[in-house]
C-alpha cells in the first residue's frame, strides 16, 4: 500500500480522497491555492502544501508545483479527484517517470478516452453501440453536410476534445449547419486549443443513463450498475440517481455486462464511468471518463461500495475486493448538486456563508468542504455541497430528499436549494418520466417562478 497520498484537488472531493485515506490508514497531503489556506481539505490533511496563487493554472494545474509537493512531503501517489489534471495523460506520465503513482488508470486510456472521436471509435470495436454520426473529425462544410444529411437532421456538433458541455451546437436544419460549426469551432478552440469537430444524430428526448465500472487493470473488471443524469441545465448534471427509473434489472445487466466485458478486454484499471444517451430501449455510447465523478455517491449509496478506496486499492496493485456476483443492488439513492448560484438566473453568487446547518437523519449524506462564516472564493466551481439520499424505495427516497432539503440551510449567498425543493415536488419528477430536455424547458416555462 501507499506510503503517503498527496491529494491534487480541493473541496468535497479532496476531503472525500481524504476520508477514504484515513480509513485505509495512509497519511495525506492536502494542496492549496493562496485563496484556500482556510479549507476544510487543508484543516484535515496530515501535511498541506501551498501551490501558487488563486488562478487554477498557476496552482491545481501547476504540475511542477505539484512535484515539487510530492517530492518536499516524499508523497508516493497523488490522487487527482475530478477536474482539474484528473483527465490529464501527460501528468499520469510525468507522475510515473518520477516514481510517483497516479490513482487512476494507464495513460494510454486516459489519452483515448480524451479524444472522444478516438473513444467512440474503440467503444464501436469493443462492442459498445455508439451514435449515428461521422467516422472521424469534419474537416470541410461540404463534407459535414453530405454525413448530416445521410444521419439526418437535427445533428449536434461536437468537439473532439469537448468537456462540460462546451463546443456542442445543434443543427435543426441544413441552413444552421454551417454557422453550428463555425461556433462549436470556435468553442472549442478557445476551451481546449483545439478545433476538430464531429457530427453526432441529436436525439429528441433520450436519457442521460451511465454505467460505473471498476477494473485491476490485469484483465477483472465489474459494473456497479447505473446512475441517471438526465436533469440537466447546458448540459450539466443538476441531479443524478440510481437506478434509473427508466431500466429494468435484465437492460441493467445486459448493457452493465457488454461494459464490463469491454473493460476486461483493455484492462482497464480503476474507476470509470462509461455514458450513454437511452431512447426507446437502445443505448448509444457518449463518451467515458476515466476519473471518479461528481455523482459516485449514488453507486455508493445503492452498491456499499467505496469507490475512492477500491481506486487507491487497485492502484496500488491489490486485486478487486469484489466479484459481479458480489455486487448487489438495494434500494434507491439521489443526489442533488446544491450551487452557489441564483437558482432561477443561475448567476454564480461567491461570498460568505453566514449561517450553515446541514440536514441528518436515517439514509442523508451532505459531501461538503463548506462551514459558517467559510468564503466562498470566486475562481473555482460553485458547487456548495451534495445533499445524496438513499431510501428503500424511490418513493420512500422522494420523501426524505423532501425532508432533508426542508432542513438544509445556507444564509449569506443565494444557493439553488430552493430549484430542488420545486423538483421534488414535480409530477414529471415524482413519476420519473423526465429526458434530457425536461429540466431546460421547465425553466423555460417559468417553473421556478411562482
Ligand atoms: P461533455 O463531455 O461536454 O459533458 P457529453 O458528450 O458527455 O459532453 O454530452 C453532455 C450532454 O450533452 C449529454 O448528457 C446530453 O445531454 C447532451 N448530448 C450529447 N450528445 C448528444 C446527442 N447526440 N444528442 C442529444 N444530446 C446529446
Amino acid at each position: 500500500m501507499f506510503d503517503k497520498i498527496l491529494i491534487a484537488n480541493r473541496g468535497e472531493i479532496a476531503l472525500r480522497v481524504l476520508r477514504a485515506c484515513k480509513e485505509l490508514g495512509i497519511p495525506t497531503v492536502a494542496v492549496h491555492s493562496t485563496a484556500d489556506g482556510d479549507a476544510m481539505h487543508v484543516r484535515l490533511a496530515d501535511e498541506s502544501v501551498c501551490i501558487g496563487p488563486p488562478p487554477a493554472k498557476d496552482s491545481y494545474l501547476n504540475i511542477p508545483s505539484l512535484l515539487a509537493a510530492c517530492e518536499i512531503t516524499g508523497a508516493d501517489a497523488v490522487h487527482p479527484g475530478y477536474g482539474f489534471l484528473s483527465e490529464n495523460a501527460r501528468f499520469a506520465e510525468i507522475l510515473e517517470e518520477h516514481g510517483i503513482d497516479f490513482i487512476g488508470p494507464s495513460p494510454e486510456h486516459i489519452r483515448i478516452m480524451g479524444d472522444k472521436i478516438e473513444a467512440k471509435r474503440t467503444a464501436k470495436r469493443l462492442g459498445i453501440p455508439v451514435v449515428p454520426g461521422s467516422e472521424g473529425g469534419v474537416s470541410s462544410n461540404d463534407e459535414a453536410l453530405r454525413i448530416a444529411r445521410d444521419i439526418g437532421f437535427p445533428v449536434l456538433v461536437k468537439a473532439a476534445a469537448g468537456g462540460g458541455g462546451r463546443g456542442m451546437k445543434v443543427a435543426r436544419t441544413e441552413a444552421d449547419l454551417s454557422s453550428a460549426l463555425a461556433t462549436a469551432r470556435a468553442e472549442a478552440k478557445a476551451a481546449f486549443g483545439d478545433d476538430v469537430v464531429y457530427l453526432e444524430k441529436y436525439l429528441q428526448r433520450p436519457r442521460h443513463i451511465e454505467i460505473q465500472v471498476l477494473g485491476d487493470g490485469r484483465g477483472r473488471a465489474v459494473h456497479l450498475g447505473e446512475r441517471d443524469c438526465s436533469l440537466q441545465r447546458r448540459h450539466q448534471k443538476v441531479w443524478e440517481e440510481g437506478p434509473s427509473p427508466a431500466l429494468n434489472a435484465s437492460a441493467r445487466d445486459a448493457i452493465g455486462e457488454t461494459v464490463a466485458k469491454a473493460m476486461r478486454q483493455i484492462k482497464y484499471r480503476g474507476a470509470g464511468t462509461v455514458e450513454f444517451l437511452y431512447e426507446d430501449g437502445a443505448f448509444y455510447f457518449i463518451e467515458m471518463n476515466t476519473r471518479i465523478q461528481v455523482e459516485h455517491p449514488v453507486t455508493e449509496m445503492i452498491t456499499d461500495i467505496d469507490l475512492v478506496l477500491e481506486q487507491i486499492r487497485v492502484a496500488a496493485g491489490s486485486d478487486l475486493s469484489m466479484e459481479q456476483k458480489d455486487i448487489k443492488f438495494h434500494g434507491h439513492s439521489i443526489e442533488c448538486r446544491v450551487n452557489a448560484e441564483n437558482p432561477v438566473s443561475f448567476r454564480p453568487s461567491p461570498g460568505r456563508i453566514a449561517h450553515y446547518h446541514t440536514p441528518g437523519g436515517l439514509g442523508v449524506r451532505v459531501d461538503s468542504a463548506v462551514y459558517q462564516g467559510y468564503l466562498i472564493p470566486p475562481y473555482y466551481d460553485s458547487l456548495v455541497g451534495k445533499l445524496i439520499v438513499h431510501g428503500k424505495t424511490r418513493t420512500e427516497c422522494l420523501m426524505r430528499l423532501r425532508r432533508a432539503l426542508d432542513e438544509y440551510v445556507v444564509d449569506g449567498i443565494e444557493t439553488t436549494l430552493p430549484l430542488f425543493r420545486a423538483l421534488v415536488r414535480e409530477p414529471d419528477i415524482l413519476d420519473g418520466q423526465y429526458h434530457i430536455h425536461w429540466l431546460e424547458q421547465f425553466l423555460a416555462r417559468g417553473g421556478m417562478d411562482s
